[in-house]
C-alpha cells in the first residue's frame, strides 16, 4: 500500500485554512473530492473578498480619489502577480475574464472571426471540455471553417504522430486541454505548439485543469494563448485569466464593446484602448479579481512542487486502493497525469454510487463531466470522478475506498 509523500507540507495545518472543512454533511465529516469541479477557498481568499467590501470598494481605473485609487493598485497588482505565476513576458498580455469559457469564447470571437476564411481548420483532441469545443463550432460554422479532431487512445492519450498528421497548412488554430478534468491526462503542449507553429498555425492551452496542478510557463511553452479560471486553483468563481501574446492581442478587434475598452468615442468613429484594457469591457468583477491575487500567492507559499507531490501520491494510492473494488473499470491510466480518478463500477449506476457516497459525507462527480464526446468515445454515459487537492488526506482515500466496497456489496 503506498503512502503520501510530501514531506515539505504540513497536510492538517493546510486543512485549517480552509473554513469550510471543519463541517459535518449527512451527519459525517466532510471529504471533498470534487476539486476539478471546483477548489475550496482559503481564508486568504475569503477575507479578501470581505477586506475589499469593508474597506475599499470602489470602480477602477477612472476614479481620482483615494478609495478608487486602492481599488486600481490592488486589481492591478493582481494582474502582475498572475504575470509572474504564469511567466507571461509582460503584464500587459494578462487579460482579466469570468473563466476558462470566458477566455476561449474571446479568442474564437476575437481572433477566429477575423483571422477565420473558409476551409480553415480549427484542431482540437477527442478529450475536450464542452468549453474547448462549442466555441470553436461556433465560430467555424460563421466563417466556414473545419473542425477536426485527435483521437484519444484507450488509456486516454492522444499521439503526436496523430497531431502532426493532423495539421496542415490550412490549420490555423489548435485548442488543447493541458490537463483533462475528466481522465487527468496532461497533454504534451509544449510539443504540440511546435506542431502548430510549424504551420503557422497559433497554439490555444486549456489551463483550467492545470494551473493548481501542473507548472505553467507560458513562454516556456511557447502557446500563444493559455485560457483558466480563478475558481478552480482556491480563488472565486467568475473570474480567471487569458494570456496572449502581445503581437496577436494587438492584432486582434474585440468583440465586447462598452467603457474601459475605449480610447474615444465619437458617433462618427470610435478607437480602442491598448492591451489588455481592450478586452475588458466594462466594470469587471474587482473583489474576485483582487481576492485571486491571494489564492496565486497561496499556491507560491505551499509550493508547486509540494502540492504536485502530494497529489501525485494520492492519486497512486487511490488507483492501488480503489483496485480493490470488484467490477471497477478505470478510465484514463495515462502515465502523465494530475489527481483525478475516473472509473465506472459494473452494475452500479453512477448516479446511485453519488447519491450513496454523499450519504457518508463523500463529494464526487458523476456524469458526462462535460466531456460528452469523450463519453461517447468509450461507450458511456458517465463516470464516477473523485478528484484530489491539496488538503486530501490518505485516511479520506481509504475511507472511500472502504465504502465504495460496502456500496457494491449493496448491489450484489
Ligand atoms: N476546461 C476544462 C478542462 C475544465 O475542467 C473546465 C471546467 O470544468 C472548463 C474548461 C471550463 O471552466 P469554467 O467553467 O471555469 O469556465
Amino acid at each position: 500500500m503506498s503512502t503520501a509523500v510530501a514531506p515539505k507540507l504540513d497536510i492538517q495545518k493546510t486543512r485549517k485554512d480552509f473554513p469550510i472543512l471543519e463541517q459535518k454533511v449527512n451527519g459525517k465529516p466532510l471529504i471533498y473530492f470534487d476539486n476539478a469541479a471546483t477548489t475550496q477557498k482559503p481564508k486568504q481568499v475569503i477575507e479578501a473578498i470581505s477586506e475589499y467590501y469593508e474597506g475599499y470598494n470602489a470602480n477602477i481605473h477612472r476614479g481620482l480619489h483615494s478609495l478608487a485609487e486602492k481599488a486600481t493598485t490592488a486589481f492591478e497588482e493582481s494582474r502582475t502577480v498572475f504575470q509572474k505565476f504564469i511567466n507571461a513576458a509582460e503584464v500587459e498580455e494578462v487579460i482579466f475574464t469570468k473563466g476558462t469559457t470566458d477566455g476561449i469564447n474571446l479568442i474564437a470571437n476575437a481572433y477566429g472571426r477575423k483571422f477565420l476564411q473558409k476551409g480553415d481548420e480549427i484542431l482540437i483532441t477527442a478529450m475536450e471540455h464542452h468549453s474547448n469545443i462549442v466555441p470553436w463550432q461556433m465560430i467555424a460554422e460563421e466563417k466556414g471553417a473545419i473542425l477536426k479532431v485527435v483521437p484519444v487512445n484507450a488509456k486516454g492519450e492522444i499521439s503526436l504522430e496523430d497531431v502532426d498528421q493532423l495539421i496542415t497548412d490550412k490549420t490555423k488554430i489548435v485548442s488543447v486541454v493541458y490537463a483533462s478534468n475528466s481522465l487527468g491526462t496532461v497533454n504534451p503542449v509544449k510539443e504540440i505548439a511546435k506542431l502548430a507553429h510549424s504551420k503557422n498555425a497559433v497554439m490555444v492551452v486549456d489551463g483550467a485543469q492545470a494551473s493548481s496542478h501542473c507548472k505553467v510557463d507560458v513562454q516556456d511553452l511557447d502557446c500563444d494563448f493559455y485560457a483558466t479560471s480563478g475558481h478552480k486553483m482556491y480563488g472565486p468563481t467568475g473570474c480567471g485569466i487569458l494570456y496572449g501574446k502581445r503581437a496577436i492581442l494587438e492584432e486582434m478587434t474585440p468583440y465586447q464593446g462598452g467603457g474601459e475598452m475605449i480610447q474615444n468615442v465619437s458617433f462618427e468613429k470610435t478607437t480602442y484602448n491598448d492591451i489588455p484594457y481592450k478586452f475588458e469591457a466594462g466594470t469587471p468583477n474587482i473583489a474576485d479579481v483582487v481576492a485571486l491575487k491571494h489564492a496565486a500567492e497561496y499556491i507560491d507559499a505551499l509550493g508547486k512542487d509540494n502540492i504536485m507531490a502530494h497529489e501525485q501520491a494520492l492519486t497512486q494510492h487511490a488507483h492501488d486502493r480503489l483496485s480493490e473494488v470488484p467490477g471497477i473499470n478505470f478510465y484514463g491510466t495515462a502515465a502523465d497525469k494530475v489527481s483525478v480518478v475516473s472509473f465506472t463500477i459494473n452494475n452500479v449506476h453512477p448516479y446511485d454510487a453519488g447519491m450513496m457516497l454523499d450519504a457518508k459525507g463523500i463529494a464526487v462527480r458523476t456524469g458526462h463531466h462535460c466531456t460528452q464526446p469523450l463519453m461517447d468515445h468509450f461507450g458511456i454515459e458517465g463516470t464516477i470522478r473523485a478528484s484530489f487537492s491539496v488538503y486530501n488526506t490518505i485516511e479520506e482515500i481509504d475511507f472511500f475506498a472502504d465504502s465504495l466496497k460496502d456500496i457494491v456489496a449493496k448491489f450484489s
